[in-house]
């Protein structure tokens, strides 16, 4: 048996067509600020394809490019100024940030109301609570993802193999929203295949090429590969032996192509959805 590749670019361009669509009946355009600071090639990159993907969906893209001395303070007041700016529904840091800063203050600093990323503890608690607001961008997108394949999620084991606070945590918490029963496995998870054989629905997000193979993959098993890693000769790979697990997988993601536009097009929809509620709020202001 070969998987059906789960065509990631596919569903987040369908994704972003039908945001520009939405976004054509918005009066004025919806606003996200990217601040960007120092010299990172692949955060510039990023941020890059970020800027691109909002200026054809029809968002006003606005990049705050500071360099690597840049003080924690001035970013910061950056910050409170894009927070009171009518014109920005949404603002992103990206990450990382020199070593000089601390990352959570600065993340901390934005208002929950334009936090895209869905970092702000305001977001996370209450992704935790059930009553989410604006959602992590990459766990959201593995989510669409899902729901786009029609897998079922109800009463399926998921394992996620990864703990981080921006893919690994919030992935649980949804897939336990949806009624799975979760595993989730970290650095030190002895015998890490003993728990991914046993996954309906497998969710990879560590950063450590060939760390799943196909013998640790349940037969017809979903495989989500959300590791970016950038191997010596320059190919982009994720965690997941994508040829082994393939032969067991009945879903599996590529990388690239796969979790990665997903994440792009959550960042849009979230900025679209930042800007929706402002627009909600201020009807029932007026009414
Ligand atoms: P991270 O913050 O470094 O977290 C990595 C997690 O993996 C930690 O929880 C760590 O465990 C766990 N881990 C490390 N070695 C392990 C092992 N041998 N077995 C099991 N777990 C292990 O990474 P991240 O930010 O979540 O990113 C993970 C990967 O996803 C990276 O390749 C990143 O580039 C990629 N990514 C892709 C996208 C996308 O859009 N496609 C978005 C975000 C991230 P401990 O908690 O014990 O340290």
């Amino acid at each position: 048996m070969s998987a059906k590749i789960i065509d990631g670019k596919h569903i987040a361009q369908q994704m972003r067509e039908a945001l520009r669509r939405k976004i054509q009946a918005f009066s004025t355009p919806p606003g996200l600020a990217v601040i960007i600071v120092g010299e990172n090639p692949a955060s510039k990159v990023y941020v890059r394809n970020k800027e691109k993907a909002s200026i054809e969906a029809g968002i006003r893209s606005e990049v705050i490019a500071l360099p690597d001395q840049v003080s924690q303070e001035e970013v910061l007041e950056r910050i409170h100024a894009l927070n009171r700016d009518p014109a920005i529904h949404g603002i992103l840091v990206q990450l990382p940030l020199p070593a000089h800063f601390d990352a959570r203050r600065v993340l901390d600093s934005i208002s929950p109301e334009k936090d895209v990323d869905g970092f702000h503890p305001c977001n996370v608690g209450a992704l935790f609570l059930g009553n989410p607001g604006l959602q992590p961008c990459t766990p959201h997108g593995v989510m669409k993802m899902l729901e786009y394949e029609n897998v079922p999620i109800r009463g399926r084991h998921a394992v996620i193999v990864g703990a981080s606070n921006i893919v690994g945590k919030p992935m649980a918490v949804m897939l336990l929203a949806k009624g799975a029963t979760v595993t989730i496995c970290n650095s030190k998870t002895p015998d890490l295949g003993r728990h991914t054989r046993d996954a309906d629905i497998l969710v990879v997000a560590v950063g450590r090429p060939n760390l799943v193979m196909g013998d640790m993959v349940k037969a017809g098993a979903v495989v989500i590969d959300v590791g970016m890693n950038r191997l010596e000769d320059g190919r982009l790979a994720g965690d997941v032996d994508f040829e082994s697990a393939k032969l067991k997988a009945s879903l599996i993601t590529p990388v690239p192509g796969g979790v990665g536009p997903m994440t792009i097009a959550m960042l849009l929809e979230n900025t679209v959805e930042a800007a929706e509620r402002v627009r909600r709020k201020g009807s029932k202001e007026t009414v």
